[in-house]
């Protein structure tokens, strides 16, 4: 009889579902140690959970392509974008970012989206939000800012008067909290979201010019939303609502797709513009940045195994390919550091080996030697340093001396001037796009009365009534009747 399963060895073993027992002629038994099966079984349970994401834990995934649709070549020499019509193959990762891998994922949150595009020159990871800035642009902050959103240390629950004190001691955040307190903190669907890069990139040309860029990803059948109290009933009846929803639309082939663009500054306009450019809590309005689109992306097939597939994908903004460049931008400096490091804490030293993390390329060698479960690569038998006589190792590269993520220097890399601690100062100017959010949402019929009930009833749940006029006034500098507003609608609830 062919066995349905063997052991991890591969031997056959054909009870697959009992243990072996010396029987005693009475119905029992004791079982053995000898039981391979048994004690492979149970070890293995035992070992089967990695650690959680610390953000970005709850998630669905899918597979797809990314295909150029007009041309780009003027202001990048990537080559997965050199031709129209040009497909590369994709993997997608949306997620909720604070609460853990169990939880209801139509809780309020930002949601996260991120990318590998397994391009010909490599792996090219491309992390969004589905807001287009972030809570803060000093990177220190960022662990601060994510601990506020969780849980308490004292009572193990989401805190509100936590969440608020950091955002009032960091106001530079505000005009991310009008995204994800405006309807689309709570998406109806992953298909109907909107993904921004919110980082600057540089797109590169090999003689060494480059753009500054910003990454718009728009679903093609609209952006649609929960409202607050269909939320809640939902996180209750289906925890797993948006996971579903996008695992069966792909199931039915019911394939979503968006449409990329890219908003296109030169480096020249970039140093007299009348934001940093390199400031994660702005945008650059679209009517001085149109977007021009570049290709589109179809999610067509579900991942077959969560864990190897979706769970076991490490993504990092590190990751880039010819073409795609970093720029001074500090979050995104550090997100190259921090997503890196954390997969190789997750999942090892050796992720990359994975199936799902595996780079496709005709040559395949990175100079790394041994580690934990190197399975793949291990540079074979060539010697362990770079620069042998006894073994001259060639680089192994596609011979056209094309290099990945970092772009020739230019003056913009040219730093110079004292070292001294980022200075993060709020000036008048970080209310301005808040307040333009503001009007956008009052085009929209019933938006700011939700809005104004959103942060309400986050407000409310919380005790301390000197943070809660805090916030009113943080909502007043946005616009003078939004924190009186707040304050009704909050004494409201409070009653
Ligand atoms: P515009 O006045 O040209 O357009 C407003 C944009 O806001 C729309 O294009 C849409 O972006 C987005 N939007 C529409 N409804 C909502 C909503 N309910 N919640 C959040 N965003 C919404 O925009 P400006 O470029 O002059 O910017 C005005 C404000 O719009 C900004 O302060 C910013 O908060 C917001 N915004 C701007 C973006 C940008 O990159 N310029 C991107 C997204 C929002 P989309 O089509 O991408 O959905």
């Amino acid at each position: 009889m062919t066995p349905d399963y063997t052991l991890a060895e591969g031997c056959p073993y054909p009870q697959s579902t009992t243990s072996v027992q010396l029987r005693d002629g009475t119905g029992g038994g004791l079982v053995l140690l000898q039981d391979t099966q048994l004690i492979e079984t149970l070890a293995h349970f035992s070992r089967e959970r990695i650690p959680e994401r610390v953000v970005h834990a709850k998630a669905a995934g899918a597979y797809g392509e990314f295909e150029v649709t007009h041309d780009c070549s003027d202001i990048t020499s990537a080559s997965f974008l050199n031709t129209v019509g040009k497909k590369t193959d994709v993997l997608l990762r949306i997620s909720t970012v604070g609460p853990e891998r169990g939880s209801a994922d139509t809780s309020r949150d930002v949601h996260g989206w991120a990318m590998k595009l397994y391009t010909d020159e490599g792996n090219f990871d491309w992390v969004f939000n589905n807001t287009p800035v972030f809570f803060v642009r000093d990177p220190i902050k960022f662990p601060s800012m994510n601990r506020s959103h969780k849980r308490h240390p004292r009572t193990n629950m989401p805190d509100s008067d936590m969440f608020w004190d950091f955002h009032v001691g960091n106001p530079e955040g505000i005009h991310e909290l009008m995204h994800l307190f405006s309807d689309r903190g709570t998406p109806a669907s992953l298909r109907h979201m909107n993904a921004y890069s919110g980082h600057t990139y540089k797109f590169t040309k090999e003689d060494g010019s480059f753009k500054y860029v910003k990454v718009h990803i728009k679903t093609q059948i609209g952006v649609r939303n929960l409202d607050r109290e269909t939320a809640v009933k939902l996180a209750g009846e289906n925890p797993d609502f948006l996971v579903e929803d996008l695992f069966q639309a792909i199931e039915k082939g019911d394939y979503p797709v968006w449409d990329v663009y890219v908003q296109v500054m030169d480096p020249s306009e970039a140093e007299t513009y009348k934001w940093n450019i390199f400031d994660m809590t702005k945008v650059w309005p679209h009517k001085d940045y149109p977007l021009r689109q570049i290709g589109r992306l179809t999610m067509n097939r579900n991942p077959r195994n969560y864990f190897t597939d979706i769970e076991q994908a490490a993504f990092s903004p590190g990751n880039m390919v010819p073409g795609i460049a970093p720029t001074a931008d500090p979050m995104l400096q550090a997100r190259m550091f921090a997503y890196a490091d954390a997969a190789r804490y997750r999942l090892g030293v050796n992720y990359q080996q994975l199936p799902t993390n595996h780079a496709k390329v005709p040559i395949y060698s990175p100079f790394q030697r041994d580690g934990f479960m190197n399975f793949t690569a291990n540079y074979g038998d060539d010697p362990n340093y770079v620069g042998s006589t006894l073994k001259p190792t060639t680089y192994k590269t596609a011979g056209n001396g094309r290099r990945g993520g970092l772009s020739t220097l230019t003056e913009h890399e040219k730093w110079t001037g004292e070292v001294s601690s980022f200075t993060s100062e709020i000036g008048p100017e970080d209310y301005e796009q808040a307040a333009d959010l503001w009007e956008v949402l009052g085009r929209e019929p019933g938006h700011q009365d939700r809005f104004v009930g959103n942060v309400a009833d986050h407000l409310s749940k919380g005790k301390s009534s000197k943070l809660r006029v805090m916030v009113y006034e943080l909502f007043s500098r946005v616009n003078k009747d939004l924190g009186s507003r707040i304050r009704a609608a909050t004494e409201e609830i409070a009653l």
